[in-house]
């Protein structure tokens, strides 16, 4: 009778039901990218939330009473992570008023309230597309709100989120009272920002790391015009230095938004823990790769994102099958920029709608830099984890993850590379207790599985012939996940 306390904390802990019993997913292959591993005709057993064993099929599977699932000719992987997403951004035309200045066609307040209402709509899509975890690196305070109704929400994914951003940089369109990008001047500042948001306990503090232009692209210079990239980059590097020094001090990891190698280095030498984007500027040198090396230092290079603003502003957006299949269609229809009333066009949309060229140039040259950089460091041994932006204008939440696998595969990544940045890498991200029991197919880990028609180290796009997905042993077939 002693136990019964317990018992029922548990009970009340658990917001929605785990199943009882144990389930074995026979006759597929277990494919656990973190080992490289791929065991055909395997049985793996769950029981309640979590997988108990992994083993080649034998005789003593099923035991009688055991639900079974037949997965002959499939392919059974941990669940996908993205450890780059935004829930306050909704992926469509309105979300980055900073961006683009569309709030004469929707409000920003609108557009706030149109998210919030769609939460378990769009966590629902990254199951759908077999993701099962996800890191939100950086919004308003209302993430921490964002990520308690994903952890009580049973077709969502598991959360892990960051604040409001401490920035180099303002952005007063995205202030609605409580901002996702925070201005910091002085160190003291930084220390102070992380003593408030440690409160929240985050999983990480997040870094905006703008370098201002060395050349101001209209007529009067930019105070840093003139100046080397280590100088441009040094102007802000005391705030980083403060703030992971607070953090480290407080037990929180940093992400950085660093996209110039300069400022990446100088994250890095600070002690980021994780660099959020690729670094687009120039080819990273021997040194970058060596002290990403010796820190252990974690990044994501979300490629996919690099060419959505760009393609949706110039009336190119290629979304792919899968996006365009599960994205949210009323987020996807907001994308086409033709809609929008020539005299309510701001200057970067019609420019880009005119002439589109140059647009796209752009955003080919920065792949010739980032695509090379992730095979660099994915050669080099650097730690590589999966993820997207999601959110951000024409990166769609769920299915963004499939364009970004078929990038990297442009970078000359194998599918059991790209596979191990999505799983085993991209929990790395997570750390504490979830980052250890997810992105595995180890007896203990959480049963959040994908379960594949196809082969995935056949082609990475075989990813999304989705069959199911389990999350938290709940099995659900894919199909079902989007219907109302
Ligand atoms: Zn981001």
């Amino acid at each position: 009778m002693k136990r019964l306390p317990l018992l029922a904390l548990v009970a009340a802990s658990t917001a929605f039901a785990t199943p009882s019993g144990t389930t074995v997913i026979l006759n597929g292959t277990a494919i656990d990218p973190g080992t490289g591993k791929a065991m055909p005709n395997a049985a793996i057993t769950i029981e309640g939330d979590h997988l108990t064993a992994v083993k080649e099929n034998n005789t003593d599977i099923p035991k009688k009473g055991d639900v079974v699932i037949d997965a002959r000719g499939k392919f059974i992987l941990p669940g996908y992570i993205d450890t780059h997403v935004h829930f306050f951004q909704s992926g469509g035309l309105f979300t980055r008023p900073d961006a683009v200045d569309l709030t004469s066609v929707r409000s920003y307040k609108d557009e706030i309230a149109m998210i919030k209402r769609n939460l378990p709509d769009t966590f629902a899509r990254y199951l759908r597309s077999g993701i099962t975890s996800v890191l939100d690196i950086g919004g308003p305070l209302w993430n921490f709100e964002m990520r308690r109704i994903a952890s009580s929400t049973a077709k969502a994914p598991r959360v892990a989120a960051a604040g409001p951003l401490i920035s180099s940089v303002s952005r007063p369109q995205l202030d609605l009272g409580d901002p996702p990008i925070v201005k910091i001047d002085t160190p003291e500042q930084g220390r102070e920002m992380v003593r408030k948001l440690a409160a929240q306990e985050p999983d990480y503090i997040k870094i905006w790391y703008i370098v201002p232009p060395a050349q101001s692209p209209s007529p009067g210079a930019s105070p840093a015009a003139g100046q080397s990239d280590v100088e441009r980059a040094a102007i802000f590097r005391p705030v980083v230095h403060a703030v992971v020094d607070e953090s480290h001090r407080l037990k929180l990891r940093v992400a950085v938004h660093a996209t110039e190698l300069e400022a990446a280095r100088a994250s890095v030498e600070e002690g980021a823990d994780l660099l959020v984007h690729s670094v687009t500027d120039k080819p990273v040198d021997e040194a970058f790769v060596k002290l990403l090396k010796e820190k252990g230092t974690i990044l994501t290079p979300t490629l996919v994102v690099f060419e959505r603003y760009g393609r949706t502003f110039a009336n190119k957006l290629e979304l792919t099958p899968e996006e365009k299949a599960w994205g949210n269609p009323e987020v996807i229809a907001t994308l086409d920029v033709t809609k929008i009333p020539a005299d309510k066009q701001p200057e970067r949309l019609k420019k880009a709608m005119e002439n589109p060229q140059p647009v796209l140039d752009s955003i080919q040259k920065t792949y010739d830099v980032a695509l090379k950089n992730l095979k660099t460091l994915e050669d080099a041994g650097v730690t590589i984890a999966t993820g997207t932006d999601a959110g951000n204008i024409g990166t769609i939440h769920g299915p963004a993850i499939f364009r970004e696998f078929q990038l990297m595969k442009q970078a000359e990544l194998s599918p059991m590379q790209i596979l191990q940045c999505t799983t085993a890498n991209a929990a790395k991200t997570f750390g504490g207790d979830t980052g250890a029991k997810i992105g595995s197919l180890k007896p203990g880990n959480y049963a959040d599985l994908v379960i594949l028609k196809s082969n995935p180290l056949d082609d990475i796009k075989n990813t999304s012939d989705i069959d199911s997905v389990m999350k938290n042993g709940v099995v659900y077939p894919a199909d079902t996940l989007l219907r109302k």
